[in-house]
């Protein structure tokens, strides 16, 4: 199948500065030299626990952060250095869906208005077209439209976040990013709102990239998964290959701690990992995750490992694999 994005080398460092001159003392590397690619019409399932980047990798994608260094390269074209101007036309074709439905949603403003906003800003639709797209928008979202003109205070958490992905839709896109659009929503909800984000992609042949903290969300949602940990991937494979055969030692933690859907799924031991996640400001030598990790030698101290395909279409960063 096609590449739809390409990602080469990417890092996103962001400065420290302190003092009455805001003189720079250091760095976070958020994101640091990641690659990876998704493929179009696929759900790519990016994962890790909080502060390992994921959020910044989906919004230097968007470009709403400057990347530090490294490739961006979506259907086709570097999207990483353009200006403004010529991203403009880009800026339709990624889409993002947030965590917080409350509080992405400008709660003055009604259904109708919020989801007119993007057609304004890229001139789709006029008049009595307009408003016809707009309901069809939320009948797809699984939404009456009779209540185009209610404010998103009047809806519930799984509405709102059905609103929040109208949104997303309504520029027809290529990649939607969605950053963690599940986590905040009650259990019962949230397989709903999966079901959804499978369902329209399924009609509108949309490729995802998911981002999440736990391999449990993404499971069944995801095509392939990628694995980060303070700002690096960690291993990235099909999903088939990720459940089966876990290369990464951090991997193979967190997903001892999914627990099992089926009786007939293998039976893992649970890794319990010590210690904590190290600051990315200062992130430890060599494997940053030599730290926690229970197999740790004494080259992992040293040497940054290399991230590399150890099998077909299966990448992982690890000293265990050469
Ligand atoms: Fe563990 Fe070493 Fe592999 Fe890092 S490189 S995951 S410390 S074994
Ligand atoms: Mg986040």
């Amino acid at each position: 199948k096609d590449i739809l994005l390409e990602v080469n080398g990417l890092k996103k460092h962001f400065p420290i500065k302190k003092g009455m001159f805001q003189r720079t003392v250091g760095h976070v590397k958020a994101v640091d030299d990641i690659s990876f690619f998704v493929r179009k019409g696929e759900t790519f399932g990016l994962v890790g626990e909080s502060g390992c980047g994921k959020s910044t990798t989906g919004r230097t994608l968007m470009r709403l952060y400057e990347p530090t260094a490294g490739q961006i390269i979506f259907d086709g074209k570097d999207i990483s250095n353009m200006k403004e101007r010529e991203l403009h036309p880009f800026r339709k074709d990624i889409q993002m869906v947030f965590q917080d439905p409350f509080s992405s949603l400008n709660p003055r403003k009604t259904v109708q208005t919020i989801l007119r906003e993007p057609l304004n800003v890229h001139g789709m639709y006029k008049g009595k077209a307009r408003q016809e797209y707009v309901e069809e928008l939320m009948e797809k979202v699984g939404l009456n439209p009779a209540y185009a003109n209610r404010y998103p205070h009047e809806f519930s958490g799984g509405q709102r976040q059905r609103i929040g992905i109208a949104r997303a839709l309504t520029l027809n896109p290529k990649l939607i990013i969605g950053d963690e659009p599940v986590s905040a929503l009650d259990v019962s909800v949230q397989s709903q709102v999966l079901n959804l984000f499978k369902d329209l992609q399924d009609e509108f042949g949309l490729t995802y990239l998911f981002i999440a903290h736990d391999l449990g969300v993404v499971k069944h949602i995801s095509d392939r998964i990628g694995v980060m940990y303070l700002g690096k991937m960690m291993e990235v494979a099909s999903k088939k290959d990720l459940y089966a055969d876990p290369l990464h030692p951090y991997t193979q933690a967190l997903l001892s701690a999914v627990p099992r859907s089926h009786p007939t799924e293998v039976k893992r031991e649970r890794i319990i990992l010590t210690g904590e996640i190290p600051s990315p400001s200062n992130p430890p030598t060599g494997c940053v995750f030599h730290t926690r990790c229970p197999m740790a030698m004494d080259e992992c101290k040293q040497v940054t490992p290399a991230y590399r395909e150890v099998k077909k279409d299966h990448f992982v960063a690890c000293h265990l694999y050469k």
